[in-house]
This record gives C-alpha cells, sequence and structure tokens, in this order.
C-alpha cells in the first residue's frame, strides 16, 4: 500500500523552516505567460513606433515626388514656351533679312542712279505697313547718310556713321546679316532692334548699310500674350547682350550679358531647363532657354521658383499636417493601450504573487497544524485522521494493518532525577530512534501523547510488526541515555504490538486498545520488551 500523496512521510517530516518553496509547473508557466505579455507589449511599442515611422517617411516620399512632378511638368511647360517664342522671333528676323537681301541685290546692281534709288521708297513703306513687327527700314551711303528711308520724311543731312552696327560693316567685309543690341531710333524716337548688312559697290568696297529695325513695343506686345506669372520673365538675348525682356525695364535694354555661370550655361547647349538667380533682379527662377536656329540669339522663358512651386507646397504642407496629426493620433492610443497593458500585467503579477504567499503560508501552516512541537514527530490529531484513513484502505483492500504503542521506562522518576528539560529532550531521541527503525515510506511515527508515541504500520501482519517493534526498542537501548532509577541504567521504551485485517463493522479503535493492552502487558513483563496482543 503506498501513500505517496500524503502530506507527512513516515520517516520524516518535511521540512518547516522558512525558506523559499520551490517554483510549481503553475508558476512557471505564469511566468511563461509573462515572458509572452513583454513580447506583445514590446512588439506592440515597435509596431507603433513603426507605423508612424513609416507614414513619416512615406509623407516624406510623396513630397518629393510631388515635387520631382512638379518641377518637371514646369521644365516641358517652360521649354515649349521657350521654343515657341524662339521660333516667332527667328521668322521675323527671317523676314527681316528676306527683305534686307532683295534691297542688298537692288542695290548692288550697277546701273542703279538716285532717282531709281528713290523708287524704292514705296516699296519700303509697303514692307513697313505689311509687317508690324516692322518699324522702318533705311539705306545708308558710306559715309552714312540716309539715301532712302521707309517714313515720309524727307532725307536730311542726318547721319547714322556713328551707330556700332554702321562701324561694323565698315571695317567689316562680311556679307552676313548682323542683329545689334537695341538703340533708341532718330527718326521715332523709340526703342528698336536693328538688323542690318553691308553694301558692297561693283569692286567689293564698302558702300552703305540697309537697315531694318524691329519694334521693340511690338516684340514685347507679342510676348505679353504668354502666361508666365507674376515673377515671370521672357528675354531674348544676343551675342553679349540682352536684347528684350518682359517685364519691361528701359535700364535692361543692350544690358550687356556677364560671363555668369548661368549665362555659361545657356550659351553651352542648344536647348535646356535650368535654376538660378537673376542678375536682374535677384528673383530665383527656374529657367528654360532655346537658341534660334538661324540666328546668333537665344530667348529664356522664367517662371518664379516660389511662385510655381506654391502650390506643391500648400499641398505638401496640407498633407503633411495630416500625416503628422495621424502619427499623434496612432502615437497617444498606442500608447494610451501599451499603458494599459502593463497596468493589467503588473497588476496580474501582484495578484499572483499575492496568491503564490497565501498558498505559501496556508501549506506551512498546514504543517505545523500536523506536527508535534517538541519532538517533530506527527501529532495526535494527525495520527488519528492517518489511522481512520489507512484503517479503510485496510478494510478495502483486506490488508493487514498494525499499530505498535511505544511508552518510555519510568519516564516520571526521569524527569524526577535529570529535570523536565533533560526529559524533553530524552523524549526528542527517543523520537529520533524510534524514526529510524521505521523503513518504508507509508510508516508512520507519531506522538500520541506525553511519552507515548505509536508506530502505524500499513500492510504489516503481526510478525512484521513485532520486527519493526524489536528494532524500535534496540534503537533507543542503543542511544544509551543514563537513567539512574532505571533497572537497567539506560533509557528503554516497552512496546504493545496490535495488527490485524479490518472486518466490517471493526473500528480503529479496537485495534489500538489491542496495542495498549499489549503495552501494558509488556510493562507487566518488567519493560524494555515487547508484546504481541494476541
Ligand atoms: P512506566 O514505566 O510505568 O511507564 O512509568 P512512567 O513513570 O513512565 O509512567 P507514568 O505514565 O506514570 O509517567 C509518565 C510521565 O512522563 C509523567 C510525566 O511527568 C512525564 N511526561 C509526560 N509528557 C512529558 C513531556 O512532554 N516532557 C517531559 N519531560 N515529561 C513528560
Ligand atoms: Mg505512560
Ligand atoms: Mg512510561
Amino acid at each position: 500500500m503506498k501513500e505517496a500523496s500524503t502530506p507527512l512521510a513516515a520517516e520524516t517530516i518535511p521540512d518547516t523552516s522558512i525558506g523559499p518553496w520551490p517554483a510549481t509547473d503553475a508558476s512557471s508557466l505564469a511566468r511563461k505567460t509573462d515572458a509572452q505579455r513583454s513580447r506583445v507589449i514590446y512588439g506592440t511599442t515597435l509596431f507603433v513606433v513603426f507605423v508612424c515611422a513609416a507614414l513619416l517617411v512615406m509623407n516624406a516620399w510623396l513630397v518629393v515626388r510631388a515635387r520631382t512632378a512638379e518641377n518637371e511638368q514646369i521644365a516641358r511647360a517652360n521649354t515649349n514656351l521657350a521654343r515657341a517664342v524662339s521660333q516667332q522671333i527667328d521668322s521675323t528676323a527671317a523676314l527681316a533679312e528676306h527683305i534686307i537681301s532683295g534691297l542688298v541685290f537692288e542695290l548692288e546692281r550697277a546701273d542703279i542712279t538716285p532717282d531709281s534709288l528713290q523708287r524704292l521708297q514705296p516699296v519700303l513703306v509697303n514692307h513697313v505697313a505689311e509687317v508690324q513687327a516692322i518699324k522702318g527700314i533705311f539705306i545708308y551711303d558710306e559715309q552714312g547718310r540716309w539715301l532712302v528711308y521707309s517714313d515720309a520724311s524727307p532725307a536730311g543731312t542726318r547721319s547714322n556713321s556713328d551707330r556700332e552696327y554702321f562701324i561694323h560693316h565698315r571695317t567689316n567685309p562680311s556679307a552676313r546679316t548682323l542683329i545689334s543690341g537695341p538703340i533708341v531710333s532718330r527718326s521715332s524716337g523709340e526703342w528698336v532692334i536693328p538688323v542690318s548688312r553691308r553694301i558692297n559697290d561693283p569692286d567689293g568696297n564698302f558702300a552703305g548699310v540697309v537697315l531694318v529695325t524691329l519694334s521693340v513695343k511690338h516684340l514685347l506686345s507679342v510676348l505679353d500674350h504668354f502666361q508666365i506669372g507674376e515673377q515671370g520673365a521672357i528675354a531674348l538675348f544676343g551675342t553679349d547682350q540682352l536684347l528684350l525682356r518682359r517685364p519691361f525695364r528701359e535700364a535692361d535694354l543692350g544690358r550687356r550679358s556677364t560671363d555668369t555661370p548661368l549665362q555659361q550655361r545657356f550659351r553651352a547647349s542648344r536647348s535646356g531647363t535650368v535654376e538660378g538667380r537673376s542678375a536682374i533682379d535677384g528673383v530665383t527662377r527656374i529657367i528654360s532657354f532655346e537658341h534660334l536656329l538661324n540666328y546668333p540669339l537665344f530667348v529664356t522663358v522664367a517662371v518664379g521658383k516660389d511662385e510655381a512651386l506654391q502650390e506643391w507646397k500648400s499641398a505638401s504642407i496640407y498633407q503633411t499636417a495630416w500625416v503628422v496629426l495621424l502619427c499623434l493620433v496612432v502615437g497617444v492610443s498606442g500608447r494610451h493601450l501599451i499603458r494599459s497593458m502593463r497596468r493589467r500585467l503588473v497588476a496580474e503579477l501582484r495578484l499572483r504573487s499575492a496568491r503564490d504567499a497565501l498558498t505559501e503560508a496556508n501549506e506551512r501552516l498546514e504543517h505545523l497544524a500536523q506536527e508535534d512541537g517538541l519532538t517533530g514527530l506527527a501529532n495526535r490529531r494527525y495520527f488519528d485522521a492517518r489511522l481512520a484513513l489507512n484503517f479503510q484502505q485496510a478494510l478495502a483492500s483486506q490488508t493487514a494493518l498494525a499499530v505498535v504503542m511505544v511508552d518510555v521506562d519510568e519516564f516520571k522518576k526521569y524527569n524526577d532525577l535529570y529535570g523536565h528539560l533533560e526529559g524533553d529532550d530524552c523524549l526528542r531521541r527517543v523520537s529520533q530512534a524510534l524514526r529510524s527503525a521505521v523503513w518504508r515510506s507509508s510508516d508512520l511515527v507519531a506522538r500520541y501523547g506525553g511519552e507515548e508515541m505509536v508506530l502505524l504500520l500499513p500492510a504489516t501482519d503481526a510478525a512484521g510488526a513485532l520486527e519493526v517493534a524489536q528494532r524500535a526498542r534496540l534503537a533507543v537501548a542503543d542511544l544509551q541515555i543514563p537513567h539512574a532509577a532505571s533497572a537497567l541504567g539506560t533509557v528503554s521504551v516497552s512496546l504493545g504490538v496490535a495488527s490485524g485485517v479490518p472486518q466490517p463493522g471493526s473500528t480503529p479503535f479496537e485495534l489500538l486498545r489491542a496495542a495498549d493492552e499489549a503495552l501494558y502487558l509488556a510493562k507487566q513483563e518488567g519493560r524494555n520488551t515487547v508484546r504481541v496482543h494476541a
């Protein structure tokens, strides 16, 4: 008969000293759960941080992408505009050159006379009337004197020999058409762009200049049709100076285009788009440039960077504000969630440790309630319970149950002789000896009362119980505790054995009484002896 589940083993009462109880399966499971929860909290924190970071990164990416798209869109629109303007200027210049070529052809014929020259005047007037961009057409002799011109006013003594284009043609044998920087016309007082060509006499010497002036006012009115915003600018550059610019400022006309890095970039390729700060008004612009196909001129179309990106900027600020708000909502609710999870975890931990402490205290109390304070053996209360249980088991399995009553001989005299404290110590040593005599884990040694102990031996017949009893008697005798008032000279015990298979209707009390009777006989026999109940 095994009773592994009983709280008290026969040989030793479990250690009841204060100390940590071993971890149970339940508490290690709880620790695992805590670790999982901590992982969940950590994971949730990471998730919230990740979501916010992802939102911000995505927003930054969208803002940058929108900016790139906006830039591309601006560059495309600017390039198209620059191309359109350059084509317009190109065709106007080509028209002027065409008129000049016709006149030079006429003038270089050998049979030209002053009369035939004057007949050209209505032709010039016609040309000016037909082409709006042309302000006037002039023919000068080799000294710069006005020979024929498109205005109705008569030829005077005025000379244009000081003009830059005139000096150029006089000193340069090239027959190419020249487009010069803007000047104020001496005939109309208006700003014009001179387009001119040299006339040669039959010997190839300088014979004068044919000049067509393009109206700056008209060209500006053409440029005014294009929408380029308030900060926008359209400009026409010659080889080394500014010919025309919208917005118009008289001071800008003819301005030498300095060799700035921006100008160098304009001149380095046929067309393109760059970003730069204007030397004229200091505004930073996105500038597209396009060179004319047939003339050494180029057009720039620029939009103010701030103005062009204003819409993108507002949209980006609006979008970023929403994303930040979203991050705040996610962050705050995430923090709230994590906090409540943490609070719950702490509360659970507190509850669990309180429950563990209570369980531990209960177990300790239970032990204390089952133990005899003096000897450390099981106490009477526990013995009674175990006897009843073992009796029932023996009855059910029809096995023998033995009880051995043990009584210290002449203990009253021992007390009288050596004192109560020595008596107590003697009882403790006798208890230890009795413990050493029982070997089975199902056996129990208990203090029955006073100096009486009892051995409860399940599944033990009378012969077995006698053997155990004899072993117990010898173990006590072997202690050799001096007892001057005893016949033996040392402390001894008398033992009464009773064993039997319980029968229906019988009680544990009968077994106890039988053992007690046997003990009585043992005392009768002179003590330090064992008697088995018949
Ligand atoms: P006998 O051989 O017939 O058993 O003689 P006895 O003196 O042992 O018998 P008795 O029952 O008359 O005496 C028992 C004594 O054991 C009485 C009491 O002084 C003593 N005693 C009982 N419990 C304790 C105890 O806890 N400590 C001490 N020191 N003595 C105890
Ligand atoms: Mg007694
Ligand atoms: Mg006694």
